[in-house]
């Protein structure tokens, strides 16, 4: 039988793109459908946006440390509208680099909406079929918004991005990555900030020290965070009017926000893509059930990224969708590796992780934990109270680094280098004979002499 292609790709997000160009370098006839614009969450309103967000957020910070520095430096008034369209061009620009780089290695690019007809089928919006021997599902993930509040005029993570103004108060919402990176990068830019989490600490399954020193940072910076805190209703009143929402919450409390932001969760963007109908199998909230090689229940179907609900984060999306095509395509069989994934929550300051916690250690196995928290030499010297702290949970069996947790500034950097070594499986004294750097924050990750706690 003839097939339109040898792989047709539903997503234009990082992992699809990926995925798309190996199998076409490979020599595969691929197709990609994209019905917004292409480069997906990462990119057009995820990490990509964001951590401009954070560098503009972070310059009042940087001018109140240079008048400690000696310098006669002012912060002058914050234009939004200036940077929001900057921002934009830019977002544009990585699009069609994202675009040109899929059109140079010869996919074909459907911008339009397409779901899957059969096995080996996929529909475009429009109502023509394709075949194709292999169908790569890539769809990403969406913001998730309570359904009592879902039509209220309040905002997911998507709207941050596209706001005309900037709001004089936010709430926000949740306690994971994006409520924490968003109270942050607000914060950093002028607006009120109050953050709101059901729970006892935010940022659930990080470390639980690394989590309360983010929120003491946070709270320090002026972040108002209501820890056990939830809405249990909210009223909008006329748009532009300030303190437009009046907010009722679980600790008795009524108050008044101009805007509030819901950062509790994503689902996986599987909703009426025809999965079910041909046989894959579908899990919690929709994500779609894959082996170890991203294949689904049925053979010719594969999926990767956020849509299957492994670990939703771009890099892995991106290894998730080149093993793909490099098993399929390339004869070369290969997995997505999903141990010792770092990552960074960039809130100020960051928090960067990798391995196993303190507590999910201690449930495994007896540890032993260094730690330090200390005063960063650039801060001290600006007059700023925030302290570093790093973590190293040690295997007291092997020596073996476990898990690595660090909060200060540029913490996502450092992370980045330390889960190569304990990936490779680094012991404590191969971190002990490492020379430090000096004289830098970072150094405290091998000059650390004796465990604080063991057991
Ligand atoms: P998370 O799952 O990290 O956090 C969701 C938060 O919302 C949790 O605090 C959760 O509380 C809370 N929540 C969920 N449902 C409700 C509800 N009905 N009412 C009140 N609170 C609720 O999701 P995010 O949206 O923050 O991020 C999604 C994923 O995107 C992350 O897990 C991460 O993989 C990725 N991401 C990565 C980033 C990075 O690498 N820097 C940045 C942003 C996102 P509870 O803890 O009690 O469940």
């Amino acid at each position: 039988m003839s097939f339109d292609y040898d792989l047709f790709v539903i997503g234009g997000g990082s992992g699809g793109v990926r995925a798309a160009r190996i199998a076409a370098m490979e020599g595969a006839s691929v197709a990609l459908a994209e019905e917004d614009r292409m480069g997906g969450t990462c990119v057009i309103r995820g990490c990509v946006p964001k951590k401009l967000m954070v560098f503009a957020s972070g310059f009042p910070r940087a001018i109140e440390d240079a008048r400690a520095y000696g310098w006669d430096a002012r912060a002058g008034r914050f234009d939004w509208p200036a940077f929001r369209t900057k921002l934009h061009a830019e977002l544009d620009r990585l699009e069609g680099i994202y675009r040109s780089n899929l059109e140079k290695a010869g996919v074909t690019i459907y911008d339009s909406r397409a779901t899957v007809a059969g096995p080996q089928a996929v529909r475009l919006q429009d109502g023509r079929q394709i075949t194709a021997r292999h169908i790569l599902i890539a769809t990403g993930g969406r913001p998730f918004i309570p359904d009592e509040f879902a039509d209220l005029p309040v905002m997911s993570s998507n709207d941050v991005f596209l706001m005309e103004a900037l709001p004089r108060s936010v709430l926000i919402v949740g306690g994971g990555y994006i409520a924490c990176e968003f109270a942050c990068i607000l914060n950093g830019l002028g607006v009120e900030v109050t953050q709101y989490y059901r729970g006892a600490q935010i940022l659930r399954g990080f470390d639980d020290e690394a989590r309360g020193h983010v929120a003491q940072s946070m709270m320090a910076d002026g972040v108002t965070l209501c820890l056990g805190t939830d809405v249990l209703d909210i009223e909008a009143g006329a748009e532009g009017t300030a303190g437009r929402f009046t907010v009722r919450s679980t600790d008795g409390q009524e108050r008044r926000f101009d805007a509030v932001l819901f950062a509790t969760g994503r689902r996986p963007n599987s909703e009426g893509l025809g999965l079910e109908e041909v046989g894959v199998r579908m899990g919690r909230f929709g994500a779609v059930e894959v082996d170890a090689s991203s294949q689904t229940a049925v053979p010719t179907i594969h999926a990767i990224g956020d849509v299957t609900d492994r670990i939703n984060l771009t890099p892995v999306a991106i290894r998730e969708g080149q093993a793909f095509s490099e098993t399929v395509f390339g004869g070369r069989p290969s997995r997505a590796d999903h141990d010792l994934v770092p990552s960074a929550v960039f809130t100020q300051p960051e928090l960067g992780s990798v391995g196993l916690t303190e507590e999910a250690a201690r449930s495994r196995e007896p540890v032993d934990i260094y730690a330090t928290s200390f005063r960063a030499m650039h801060s001290a010297f600006a007059g700023r109270s925030d302290r570093v702290m790093m973590k190293l949970v040690v295997s007291q069996a092997t020596g073996r680094v476990l898990g690595c947790h660090i909060v200060a500034d540029h913490a996502g950097e450092m992370i980045q280098l330390a889960a190569i070594a304990i990936k490779m499986g680094a012991t404590k004294a191969d971190f002990d004979r490492t020379v430090a750097v000096h004289p830098t924050m970072a150094e405290e990750l091998v000059t650390m002499k004796a465990p604080v706690r063991s057991g």
